[in-house]
């Protein structure tokens, strides 16, 4: 019997990588994309693989996302997460949550349920009733990002598992010194993320606000199938810049396995593998020669 085919590909959001910084968020997405695979090659889920990877990426204050995610303006960590089963269309999204460690698996706890959005103190109470993990709102905030200037800085994982379904998942702090309450594409299915087994998946990254106006997502699941994962992407993307302004990016996985992305962004922090190509590969930018690395333990 062929081997089951499996994709994952993951990104550190659309940005400026600072100078010296460059190591810290190659590693970072990195180390999300192996743990990803790992649950692939074990015969997981793409839904728990996305929500793996995820996972490891809010635990590195290299990206914005649960530690060392961006503060609002009034110096509060609130977070966005989301997670999209491709196989039942099912979506699990938080906005606003506060004191969790893990947004991305509060949307997961979500998931099977019939709200698709829970925001700000419903969403930190449905966290605490399902026990997901707890973290002292002050424990998320790093000492660099009291004093961070506005980047973006999402995180997001998208990946096919070999029963063919695939799945979406973001996670943000969203922009720094954003008002209280402000809620941007990330939990928004259609704006920041989709996932659906007969198209693909696509997880955003950049100016909510531009995102959601342009319905990104929705726009590349509608063009995958002609355009492709890379073409749909930058196809939507600059349509949102000549409509609305804005930058972003986002990576995609179609249900063949084949993976793809663009950033309108300086950088987008972005690593991959599959079935068919499993040596992991790194990159920080488009047009940068793609890096072959060891695979990561
Ligand atoms: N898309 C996120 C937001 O608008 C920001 C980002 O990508 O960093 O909340």
């Amino acid at each position: 019997m062929p081997e089951a085919a499996w994709a994952i590909i993951v990104h550190g959001g659309a940005k400026e990588v600072p100078e010296g910084k460059e190591d810290a968020n190659r590693s970072g997405v990195l180390a999300a994309l192996a743990a990803g695979r790992r649950v692939l090659e074990g015969g997981g889920s793409a839904v728990e693989a996305v929500e793996a990877a995820v996972r490891v990426l809010e635990d590195d204050a290299t990206f914005n996302a649960g530690m060392g995610s961006a503060l609002n303006a009034d110096g509060e960590v609130e977070m966005d997460a989301a997670l999209m089963d491709g196989g039942t269309l099912d979506v699990g999204a938080v906005t606003g949550v506060m004191g969790v460690r893990h947004p991305v698996s509060v949307a997961r706890l979500l998931l099977r349920e019939e709200t698709v959005l829970l925001a700000g103190e419903g969403a930190s109470r449905f966290a605490r009733d399902r026990r997901a993990e707890l973290a002292d709102p002050d424990e998320l905030v790093t000492d660099e990002q009291r004093g961070a200037l506005a980047e973006h800085d999402t995180v997001g994982a998208v990946a096919l598992d070999g029963r063919g379904h695939v799945a979406a998942a973001t996670s943000t702090g969203g922009l720094t010194g954003q008002s209280k309450g402000r809620v941007g594409d990330s939990p928004l299915p259609g704006c920041g993320f989709y996932a659906d087994d007969t198209v693909g998946a696509v997880a955003l990254t950049g100016t909510g606000e531009t995102i959601a106006r342009a319905m990104v997502a929705a726009r590349v699941v509608t063009n995958l199938p002609g355009a492709g994962p890379e073409g749909a992407v930058r196809g939507a993307l600059e349509f949102m810049g000549s409509r609305v302004g804005g930058n972003g990016g986002g990576v995609v996985v179609t249900p063949e396995g084949q993976v793809g992305w663009w950033h309108t962004s300086p950088h987008m922090p972005v690593a991959y593998a599959t079935s068919r190509e499993p040596q992991p590969r790194v990159t920080l930018k488009k047009t940068e020669e793609e890096a072959d690395v060891e695979p990561a333990q």
